[in-house]
């Protein structure tokens, strides 16, 4: 009897070839980008206490009610696959004892692990390119992080991607608009779905980013934090508000942002597209002054953000699909005959040194080897027969115009050259 090949968990994909040639070029331009604002990549432990996330995200949230991976090891220890970056980047920060080391900017990009229900751009492991800084103090720094999330995603030209802004106020005005905010909803609750009406007694913010329509309908008139911030925290929305202005980087006020984590408070932001369904942020963060002391520090402001890769690879490969899949090999090496083998293999080291990327076709039979010249989508073929070995020079095909010319060894490269 045949065994039934296994498959994959549920919501968990494969990064094949083509899918990753797209998330390298994403982090290419954050790694680009990133480094031109002096942040440097940092690589944290994809397993972590679990205790880290109940701490720093909050026991309330749908991440560490309902979506971590975790589990005991078998020396008892509770683990858990880390759902998201930013309380890891935290702990590492204290542990390796950083908090007298001035500002320090960082960026990672790894798989993180939610159990969410799976659906296009909604995975169970998924991978974030995550950013955090820490001694971040004012609002220049809010400009100039957004600013930096802004280039990053200009610099994939994705076109149709808009930054909203909001600020979710501090402990100083948040209990004012926390009491607006119930009035408000204790009017509606008949209305309100029932993950709406758990989450008036745990994190009634949260209802204002609730998906269903229905709920949403029942907020034409909520009381928005925007209009109950503090002095401090207004002084602080409108110097993010003009630094922006300043740098040229557009964007809108959206009072629903409330981010799902417990950790933000003032700046939180999202860049969002209408090209993925329901699935649309394909950027996230804000500020989060109180993790740091939360976790057993000195008070430190901080803000980070955090971009999916499957989603921005799915938007440029929506985008230009011609791009997406350019291939990878430049040159086919067709040896014709026995004695010019290990001649050909040399040909092609030589050809890999002067940087093309080559295949050997392996030698034996030529229309096998043209056959997977043409499957590898090489954009030139190199034949090698005894006479080329001989006069030291090749036949150069070139596949998208069939030309074929001899062509000299030390003239090679040149012409590939002229004919790309
Ligand atoms: P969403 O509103 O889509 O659930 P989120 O608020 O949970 O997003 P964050 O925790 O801020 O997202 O993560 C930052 C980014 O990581 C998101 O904007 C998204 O691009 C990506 N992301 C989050 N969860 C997933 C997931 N389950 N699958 C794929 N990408 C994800
Ligand atoms: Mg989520």
């Amino acid at each position: 009897m045949a065994a039934k090949n296994l498959q994959s968990i549920r919501g968990i994909h494969d990064g094949l070839v083509t899918e990753v040639r797209l998330w390298q070029r994403v982090e290419a331009a954050a790694r680009k980008t990133f480094g031109r604002y002096a942040f440097s990549e940092v690589r944290l432990p994809i397993l972590e206490p679990s205790e880290l996330f109940v701490r720093s995200i909050g026991e309330a949230t749908d991440i560490v009610s309902k979506e971590m991976y975790a589990f005991t090891d078998q020396g008892g220890d509770h683990i858990c696959l880390r759902p998201e970056g930013t309380a890891g980047a935290t702990r590492a920060y204290l542990q390796a004892g950083l908090t007298r080391s001035g500002t320090q900017r960082w960026f990672y990009i790894g798989p993180m692990f939610r159990r969410e229900r799976p659906q296009k751009g909604r995975l169970r492991q998924f991978q974030q390119i995550g950013v955090e800084m820490f001694g971040a103090q004012g609002p220049l720094e809010d400009a100039e992080i957004l600013a930096m999330a802004h280039a990053f995603l200009s610099e994939l030209n994705i076109s149709g991607l808009q930054l909203e802004i909001n600020s979710l106020g501090c402990a100083a005005c948040r209990p004012a608009y926390h009491d607006a905010l119930m009035g408000y909803l204790h009017a509606r609750t008949d209305h309100l779905c029932a993950t709406c009406n758990d989450r008036m007694n745990t994190n009634p913010m949260r209802i204002l980013d609730c998906k269903n329509t229905q709920c949403q309908t029942q907020l034409d008139d909520v009381p928005e934090m925007v209009k109950h911030l503090c002095n401090d925290c207004e002084q602080h929305f409108s110097g993010l508000k003009s630094g922006l202005q300043a740098l040229d980087v557009p964007y809108q006020i959206n009072a629903r942002i409330v981010r799902g984590l417990d950790y933000y408070n003032r700046t939180a932001f999202e860049i969002v597209t209408d090209q993925l369904g329901a699935q649309g942020t394909v950027l996230a963060g804000g500020r989060y002054d109180g993790l740091v002391s939360q976790l057993g520090g000195p008070p430190t402001a901080a803000i980070g953000f955090a971009a999916g890769l499957e989603r921005l690879g799915m938007l440029l490969a929506e985008q230009d699909a011609s791009h997406a899949d350019t291939g990878l090999v430049e040159i086919a090496v067709v040896a014709i005959g026995e004695s010019v083998l290990q001649y050909s293999m040399q040909r092609a080291a030589q050809l890999r040194n002067d940087g093309f990327n080559v295949v050997h076709c392996g030698g034996g039979n030529a229309k096998r080897q043209f056959k997977t010249a043409d499957r590898e989508g090489a954009r030139f073929v190199v034949i090698i027969g005894e006479d080329e070995m001989r006069q030291g020079c090749v036949s150069l095909k070139t596949m998208a115009t069939g030309k074929q010319q001899q062509v000299s060894n030390k003239d090679l490269n040149a012409a590939i050259n002229l004919e790309q």
